[in-house]
């Protein structure tokens, strides 16, 4: 905390999105005179507007959609002839949900008595912001400002014909051929929701396998399971540029070690090459506070910026750019100004790909496991052998759990299912409570379900699974 002077808040936060809103509300629980700034219209940041929440709405519609049309409900018996897409519906209810749950924020503000600034902000020095047309000064400054898009030379977005996520999830009809450039967690979730609802999806992607930083053995078996679904994948090839004439683009590519080009027609192209942190406009010299040499806000393990009362969490700071890690780090930061020990255990930070399947990791991927501890055992089960997955015709993917070879303490875990991003929290729970792999299999856990997966796994690890 800082020195005691009058200011008009105990805390100000930059950015209502998952970080700064929860930070708001945390500081405000705890007695802290607390206001935030929003440039946005509506609170929830990127995650609730424009990230997680819209793109999980279609990723769900778009499933029932290819349930309806692709005959799995017809394999179930459960006949449905005609359905057809109605996508402005499909988009209605998004909305609606997006709308419920900004609003939801809203009314969480006013229930904890966090003040709403309405406007842009930009540090005037360290203790003082000016938001829109006012200026406010704060004890304890918190930068919760995000990322936005990274932009991709030689490519204008104009969100009709070359989109970034937020188009992608306004186009107003379906693609014949989305070109989706970028082979990470956003582009394939895109990509997957315009190919269920009819759309030829081409990925791009510059290095040699999609899903950079999962598990090496995750990223090749996904590959497969998107090809089988139809995607079509260019790797290690690299977008040169595009140009567009009228509602189509051609996409110029390249192999990424040089090589002859070619080009891509299409009606449609997602720019989704990654996201950058939100400083411009900040005026961050203006308070002296530092960056790292990848443009982030520099901090420490408390969220301390080089500039005492200024804090910085979320999208903007280094680490995972997730909703999850922003919303930990919002709690552990306002109890760290309330002078209290706020942690987040950024070891353990659970990555999840919402597709179809749903792909899910936590800790260490198998190849950092080597590196960083050496000796290590690896346990694998598979939902072919999952008797829920079996009955559910639900069979394709895995469960891995790696544990270090001496202590047995589990390192890591990575699952391919249906289930995935629900069944990774039972993984880090374990693993922040130190779990080794025999705790996990020695864990009765309840049949049928598809969680048994991950006690076989862990069984696999000392070599006794049953299943298999
Ligand atoms: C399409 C898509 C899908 C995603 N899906 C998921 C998912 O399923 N799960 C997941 O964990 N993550 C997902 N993410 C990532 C997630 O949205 C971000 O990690 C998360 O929103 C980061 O939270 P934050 O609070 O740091 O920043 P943000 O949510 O970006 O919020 C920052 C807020 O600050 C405001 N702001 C910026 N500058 C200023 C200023 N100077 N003055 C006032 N206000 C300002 C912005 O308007 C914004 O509202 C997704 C992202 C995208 C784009």
């Amino acid at each position: 905390m800082a020195d005691q002077q009058q200011y008009d808040y105990d805390v100000l936060v930059i950015g209502a999105g998952p970080g700064g809103y929860v930070a708001a509300i945390r500081a405000a629980q705890l007695g802290l005179k607390t206001a935030c700034a929003e440039s946005r219209e509506t609170l929830g940041g990127t995650c609730l507007n424009v990230g997680c929440i819209p793109s999980k709405a279609l990723l769900h519609a778009s499933e029932l959609f290819e349930e309806a049309t692709g005959g799995h409900l017809a394999k179930f018996g459960v006949d449905i002839q005609g359905a057809t897409l109605n996508l402005d519906q499909m988009h209605a209810e998004k909305a609606k949900a997006v709308k419920e749950l900004t609003g939801g924020i809203e009314f969480l503000f006013k229930k904890n008595k966090v003040t709403w600034l309405k406007g842009r902000a930009a540090f005037q020095n360290d203790h003082s912001v000016q938001v829109g047309d006012q200026t406010v000064t704060a004890r304890d400054i918190v930068i919760a400002t995000g990322s936005s898009v990274t932009p991709l030379t030689g490519v204008e977005i104009d969100q009709k014909v070359v989109v970034d996520s937020t188009g992608a999830l306004a186009l107003p009809k379906v693609p014949e051929h989305l070109v989706v450039i970028g082979g990470g967690v956003i582009g394939l979730e895109l990509g997957s929701v315009w190919r269920r609802l009819g759309a030829k999806v081409t990925v791009v992607e510059y290095v040699d396998q999609i899903l950079p930083g999962f598990d090496g053995e995750v990223r090749r078996e996904a590959g497969k399971l998107f090809k089988k679904q139809g995607m079509e994948f260019l790797l290690s090839t690299k977008v040169t540029g595009v140009t567009v004439d009228g509602d189509r683009a051609t996409v110029s590519v390249e192999p990424a070690a040089g090589g002859e080009a070619t080009t891509l027609d299409a009606d449609a192209v997602l720019v989704a090459i990654g996201r950058k942190p939100n400083i411009d406009g900040l005026n961050l010299d203006a308070a002296g506070v530092k960056l790292t040499d990848r443009g982030q806000v520099a901090i420490d393990h408390d969220f301390a910026t080089n500039v005492d009362g200024i804090w910085a969490i979320g999208d903007v700071a280094p680490g995972l750019m997730l909703a999850h890690k922003a919303e930990d780090e919002g709690i552990a930061v306002a109890e760290n100004i309330a002078g209290q020990t706020g942690i987040v255990n950024h070891d353990i930070i659970p990555s999840v790909v919402y597709t179809t399947p749903e792909i899910a990791g936590v800790g260490l991927s198998e190849e950092a496991a080597k590196e960083k501890v050496g000796e290590i055992k690896v346990g694998k089960f598979p939902f072919a052998a999952n008797s829920r997955a079996k009955t559910n015709r639900d069979t394709d993917g895995f469960v891995k759990v790696i544990a270090d070879a001496k202590t047995d303490r589990v390192l890591g875990a990575w699952i391919i299912s249906s289930l995935a991003g629900t069944m990774i929290a039972q993984v880090a729970q374990a693993m922040e409570f130190g779990a080794t792999s025999e705790d996990i299999a020695y864990t009765c856990h309840a049949h049928p379900t598809h969680s048994e997966a991950i006690k076989e796994a862990a069984m696999g690890v000392t070599g006794k699974p049953i299943h298999v």
